[in-house]
């Protein structure tokens, strides 16, 4: 069954949303497309793609990740959560457990009405997240690392919304600085190198919520201290194209690929 979906106009990218979300939809793309427009400016390159948000029902039709409300892209797409999900709400819960002076401050922005704490605005400003992935998928190239492929995307969201005009960067820090206290012995997988094996089936879960969580912080530490150069000092390093790649291997290998690359 296909989704049945509407279309939103006025945007740079293609956007659908599912019936009643169009508002949502609206908003989630005027974030992206302020955000595309910097990071367009700033690595010189402009990706392509439909932005996709979602209610629970349409999500498993044009979601490629089961759990709903996890934002992710990939294939031209980007795909967003429309109505409140439950990821990573076992990360709010160990932080009441374990971090208890936390709960104060993370009701004062993300409470809902009945004083719950909500993360929907939170995963709200995490398009900019997978905005930034769209980059490297689609220049394309693959970072050396899986975590610098995260810093560099959570490094695109920081960056983004640290001007004070969006007024979202509390609502982007504010959770992963109280989540990244969490002791690392909560979690099955709690190291850098555990972090590269075990990714995949790690997606998805609170454990990945909080290595995540920690990588925001970095990426909130770095901004601080070096501005938004250290994102196109980033895209300068690895954003290598084929030619540019067999070039490097030729001058240290002599290989000749370049020439193999030429025949192809
Ligand atoms: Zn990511």
């Amino acid at each position: 069954m296909a989704a049945d979906l509407t279309s939103v106009y006025g945007f740079p990218f293609d956007v659908k949303a599912s019936a009643d979300f169009h508002e949502s939809a609206e908003n989630s793309a005027k974030l992206c497309m302020k955000a595309k427009e910097k990071l367009d400016s700033i690595f010189g390159f402009s990706p392509s793609f439909t932005l996709y948000v979602l209610d629970k029902q349409d999500w498993p039709l044009v979601a490629s990740m089961p759990v709903y409300g996890m934002p992710h892209s990939g294939n031209r797409r980007i795909v967003m959560s429309a109505e409140k999900g439950e990821l990573w709400q076992n990360n709010v819960d160990l932080i009441q457990q374990h971090v208890p002076e936390a709960m104060n401050p993370l009701q004062a922005v993300y409470a809902d009405d009945a004083g719950e704490i909500d993360l929907s605005s939170f995963f709200f400003t995490l398009v900019v997240h997978e905005l930034g992935h769209t980059y490297h998928t689609q220049y394309p190239f693959q970072f050396p690392r899986l975590w610098l492929q995260e810093l560099f995307a959570n490094l695109c969201n920081y960056v983004c919304l640290a001007d004070e005009e969006s007024g979202l960067l509390e609502t982007l820090v504010t959770f992963p600085l109280w989540a990244s206290r969490l002791p690392a012995s909560e979690f099955e997988y709690n190291t850098w190198d555990q972090f590269e094996e075990f990714y995949p089936p790690m997606m998805q879960s609170s454990n990945y919520g909080w290595y995540q969580c920690r990588m925001k912080v970095l990426a909130g530490k770095l901004y601080e201290s070096h501005g938004e150069s250290c994102l196109s000092q980033i895209w300068r390093k690895f954003a290598v194209s084929d030619a540019d790649l067999c070039r490097t291997i030729d001058e240290e290998l002599s290989l000749g690929l370049a020439n193999f690359f030429t025949d192809l």
